[in-house]
């Protein structure tokens, strides 16, 4: 019975959706579908969400979340990720099958602060909203972390921070897992020794650099990172990439790399580079790809690169575009 009045409802929701069929309504419109089957298979079959072999399910958004998982979860936990890696997360929509594999999770690992607009939505439909999920920022806020930037998303670049969401992780896991307790913490050790071996060696090798100004021709990816090591972050736009650069800030980067005598520009290297490229051209100052540790390249996904790799690189590249000693 409670089955139909569910079905009922959702179907005087498509109705009503049907009338208007924009793109977001189509959105909608097929999240409410797949809700519904999943909330009516889930009513009669509740051993399809049982994990295989029994190990704790973990579904992560994206890809640093999904590797600071596999860190601590090893082999007792299954890590998902919703987000394909290849993909760009800002414009990110939801499938049926990532709805399934939802679904499935004993815990939800997102970033949290309007990255996951889908995710919010989904936990409005399901009745179950914060339930299972653990948001890396709400996480930071709730214990006060000092360096957390308002509307800035981008959080995962701060490793102290990845360190603080290892030890979170390794509570979570030995809740799920009690008897893995020992094994979760011995993962999550070596993992914060390397968060740390690599925090350290940005801080050291970025002490005494020629340039300090990092020009980002794209969206606000990277004021974690440099806040962090004092260097000064300056972008065409924000730190959600949908709001594009006008043209009078574009002017005004080009005035500030001519004054300022700035020889690098950076670009996120999922990021098409033709602001990078129009800048470089005015400028003549050279251009450099960062990975914001999200989007990965077909040779990076097929050579396994983790994400520490990608920050290595992204310190490589710093060190020699700022002129780094
Ligand atoms: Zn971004």
């Amino acid at each position: 019975m409670i089955c139909y009045n569910i079905i009922k409802i959702r179907y005087h929701f498509k109705l009503r959706q049907v009338v208007k069929l924009t793109g977001k309504n189509v959105f909608k419109l097929r999240v409410a579908i797949t809700v519904s089957i999943i909330i009516t298979i889930l009513a009669g079959a509740t051993w399809l969400l049982a994990a295989p072999e029994g190990r704790p399910v973990l579904v992560t958004t994206i890809f640093p979340l999904a590797e600071l998982a596999r860190g601590v979860a090893g082999n007792r936990a299954e890590v998902r990720q919703v987000i394909p890696p290849a993909t760009e997360i800002h414009n990110f929509q939801l499938t049926p099958s990532d709805l399934k594999l939802l679904n499935k999770a004993d815990l939800v690992i997102a970033v949290g602060g309007g990255l996951e607009p889908w995710l919010v939505r989904l936990e409005k439909s399901l009745g179950q909203k914060d339930a299972r999920t653990l948001r890396f920022i709400d996480f930071l806020r709730s214990i006060s972390y000092p360096a957390l930037r308002q509307d800035d998303p981008h959080v995962w670049l701060d490793f102290q921070a990845d360190l603080l969401l290892v030890e979170r992780l390794l509570e979570e896991l030995s809740r799920l897992d009690p008897e893995g307790s020992g094994y979760y913490q011995e993962r999550a050790r070596a993992l914060n020794l390397e968060l740390s071996a690599l925090d350290s060696s940005f801080r050291r090798e970025l002490a005494s650099c020629r340039q300090k100004e990092i020009i980002i021709a794209g969206h606000q990816a990277f004021a974690y990172l440099t806040a962090r090591y004092g260097l000064v972050s300056v972008s065409l736009s924000g730190p959600h990439p949908e709001a594009l650069p006008g043209a009078r800030r574009l002017q005004e980067i080009i005035k500030l790399i001519k004054d300022k005598k700035i020889e690098a520009v950076f670009y996120e290297s999922s990021e098409p580079p033709a602001y990078a490229s129009t800048i470089a051209r005015e400028t003549g100052a050279r251009l450099f790809s960062l990975s914001a540790g999200v989007n990965l390249t077909g040779v990076q996904l097929s050579s396994g690169k983790t994400f520490l790799e990608l920050m290595a690189d992204n310190l490589k590249i710093l060190k020699s575009a700022l002129g780094c000693e």
